[in-house]
């Protein structure tokens, strides 16, 4: 896999997010929303790098089965969200059609956090179909699908400590050895 940015360079990437985020909320309490799966590993790695009060909450966001649009998703609440008058940060791993960010900012929205901004580990360029722009991005990627640090191909990878594009022959061997009824191990 070609390797777009190695365990250093993230972990430099998350220290300067972290300390962007000690700036804008001081000793304030806040809330990190986590959109799970991909964000786990981002919202570990960041949190380790706060020092305010802070509270985590987990959410799944799916599409619709059977939906129309693209863009109808369901925001699942793993436990009861109690974000009115908190000052929230939502995370993502990546933000690509922006589709995802944007539908979960407006269910947060209608919760009535007291600031909602959020916060992704990947931006891709060039690939966004919404007007809106996380307020944070650790790195802007090239249009390519990208697994490792909690981003997956298939639930698979997401425990790489880097970020590689995954290519071709990279799907090719995926699917020689790990899919179901693989022929070779
Ligand atoms: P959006 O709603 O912004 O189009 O999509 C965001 C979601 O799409 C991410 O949370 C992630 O699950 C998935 N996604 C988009 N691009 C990539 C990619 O390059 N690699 C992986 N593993 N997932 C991606
Ligand atoms: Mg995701």
């Amino acid at each position: 896999m070609k390797i777009l940015f190695d365990q250093d360079v993230i972990r430099q990437g998350i220290e300067q997010l972290g300390s962007n985020l000690r700036r804008e909320y001081g000793q304030n309490p806040i809330t990190v929303v986590a959109i799970m799966t991909g964000s786990i590993v981002m919202l570990a790695d960041l949190i380790r790098c706060l020092d305010m009060p802070l509270r985590i909450s987990l959410i799944r966001a799916s599409s619709y089965r059977g939906g129309v649009t693209s863009g109808d998703l369901h925001v699942e609440e793993l436990e009861r969200l109690d974000i009115q008058g908190r000052d929230v940060l939502l995370i993502d791993d990546i933000f690509d059609t922006g589709k995802t960010l944007v539908e979960v900012t407006k269910h947060l929205s209608s919760l009535q956090p007291r600031s909602l901004k959020t916060a992704v580990f990947l931006n891709k360029q060039g690939t966004s179909q919404v007007a809106m722009e996380p307020d944070y991005s650790v790195f802007k990627i090239p249009n390519e699908f990208v697994v490792g640090y909690g981003l997956d191909y298939d639930d698979f990878y997401r425990n790489l400590p880097f970020v590689a594009v995954m290519e071709q022959a990279d799907l090719e061997e995926h699917s020689r050895r790990l899919e179901p009824n693989a022929q070779s191990r």
